[in-house]
């Protein structure tokens, strides 16, 4: 393109050449401030933006400052609560044998309170009102509360914690000067015993729950050892009661006893006297049906010998009664001479069954001994051959024919053991403790075969004189075994 400078000579004219350099500068001006404004705009939304950031960081650093404020409290809690609970575990240790109420309240000093949040602390009892602890409170203070409970402490009834909204509560608080306090009541078998109050915070914060959380389970722990107290109380009354009662029950056994012993005594003596005054008697008696029945006076008819034979057995019988009677009642009075000495038992046993061996055969049986060659033990040797012919006989006599009778000795925990057993008709088991008194004999046995009721219980006294035992063991139909023990000569 070909530019005609002709055209252009207006731009030699300097009034239009000025005009358009302040035209340009202003353009240029406008182009200028235009950036700066779009630079200006896009810092301030970075100030703002950083703005919004300090802000977001500042609720932050907030909320992070709260939280931990949150947690330093939580934790101050839990230590608090922690505290507490130690202090309820060391009241706990401390009190829990504490049989004595009063003792009891003691326990609640001022450490206790004290460790428990408050400075003050008061058990009043619910009857007269009278402290039974006082930590901190002012006799003033202790009347005006008196004063207070003295009409409203019924309001009490029923409840577990005094409510820091009720009267009664704004009313003891006020007499206390504003301070913030606890109250509860303390039950035992279901009736209130006593006010226990604490009051005045240490540290000047509002009430919090675990205070009155420790306040009351320390007040539940009270009523519970009130409660064990009475339990106890009642145990110890009744075991006391039941020891008046054994007392009188022992001194009654003791006077039936004695009684007892009195008539045993009387009975002896009467038995004895009377065996005496028979014997003389009977001896008599004896002789002259002996000389009968040997026909020293003349030949007899023979009815007349037949009768004086049955009359010299039944002498006979009679005599043996008699004679046992005495034996029984001369050792039952200690006037018996007893001479222990050590003897074989063994040898004993053999001479008694040698003498009853005519016995044995007529009655079909068989008579075994189980024994070492020799035992020696202490005993009164015609005592204890009057046993063993005792209880060899009875064998003898509730055995029938073709049955076996075996005397053993045996050692067993430090005894000499004798037993004497027999395949005859055994004793039933209510009889067994009855066969060694005087006179008793078995009803079924009693009719077949003959006897006196006599035999076993002048066994069990010489047995006892000797200080040892005899029982017997049986079953009705498979026979009998009686046991007997001695003191074996230690070699
Ligand atoms: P007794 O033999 O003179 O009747 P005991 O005092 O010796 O008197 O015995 C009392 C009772 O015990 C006997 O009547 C008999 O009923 C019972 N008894 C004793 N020994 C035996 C025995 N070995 N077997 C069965 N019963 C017996």
């Amino acid at each position: 393109m070909e530019i005609n400078l002709s055209k252009l000579s207006f731009l030699s004219d300097p009034f239009i050449g000025l005009s358009l350099i302040s035209l340009l500068s202003v353009i240029f001006f406008i182009l200028y401030t235009m950036s700066k404004i779009q630079t200006i705009s896009a810092l301030k939304s970075k100030i703002n933006y950083l703005n919004k950031t300090i802000q977001d960081l500042d609720e932050q650093a907030k909320l992070i400052i709260k939280g931990d404020m949150e947690l330093k409290l939580y934790q101050q809690e839990i230590e608090d609560k922690l505290n507490k609970l130690t202090l309820i575990k060391n009241l706990i240790i401390s009190s829990i044998h504490i049989l004595d109420r009063e003792k009891l309240f003691l326990q609640i000093n001022e450490r206790v309170v004290n460790d428990l949040g408050f400075k003050k602390s008061i058990i009043l009892d619910f009857g007269d009102l009278e402290p039974k602890t006082n930590v901190g409170f002012a006799t003033l203070e202790v009347e005006k509360i008196k004063n207070i409970f003295k009409y409203k402490k019924d309001l009490l009834k029923g409840l577990q914690l005094l409510s820091s909204d009720s009267d009664l509560y704004k009313q003891i608080s006020a007499e206390l000067g504003g301070a913030q306090l606890l109250c509860s009541p303390i039950r035992a078998k279901g009736h209130i015993y006593a006010i226990f109050i604490v009051s005045d915070l240490i540290m000047p914060i509002s009430m919090r729950r675990s205070d009155q959380e420790a306040f009351s389970i320390i007040g539940m722990y009270l009523s519970q050892c009130l409660e064990n107290i009475g339990l106890f109380e009642d145990l110890y009354h009744n075991r006391d009661d039941l020891e008046r009662r054994i007392k009188e029950r022992t001194n009654e056994l003791v006077k039936s006893l004695r009684e007892i012993e009195t008539i045993s005594k009387a009975k002896s003596a009467f038995i004895s006297s009377v065996s005496h005054e028979l014997r003389t008697p009977l001896t008599s008696v004896k002789g002259f049906s002996s000389l009968l029945v040997e026909e020293k006076f003349g030949k007899l008819p023979d009815q007349a010998k037949e009768r004086l034979i049955k009359i010299d057995e039944n002498v006979n019988k009679l005599m043996d009664i008699v004679n046992t009677l005495l034996d029984i009642s001369r050792i039952e009075s200690g006037r018996m001479e007893i001479k222990i000495a050590p003897f074989d038992i063994v040898k004993l046993i053999s001479d008694v069954a040698d003498f009853l061996a005519p016995q044995v055969e007529s009655n079909g049986l068989q008579l075994n001994l189980d024994a070492p060659k020799a035992v020696n033990v202490f005993i009164d040797k015609n005592l204890i051959e009057r046993v063993l012919i005792n209880l060899i006989n009875n064998a003898i006599k509730f055995t029938s024919s073709g049955g076996k009778i075996t005397v053993k000795v045996m050692l067993q925990n430090h005894k000499t053991l004798i037993s004497i057993s027999d395949t005859g008709c055994g004793i039933k088991s209510d009889d067994m403790d009855k066969i060694f008194q005087e006179f008793f004999r078995v009803e079924s046995t009693s009719t077949q075969v003959k006897g006196s009721g006599l035999g076993l219980s002048l066994v069990k006294r010489i047995i006892d004189t000797h200080k040892e035992k005899i029982w017997v063991e049986s079953e009705p139909g498979k026979g009998s075994t009686f046991y007997f023990t001695l003191r074996p000569v230690e070699k």
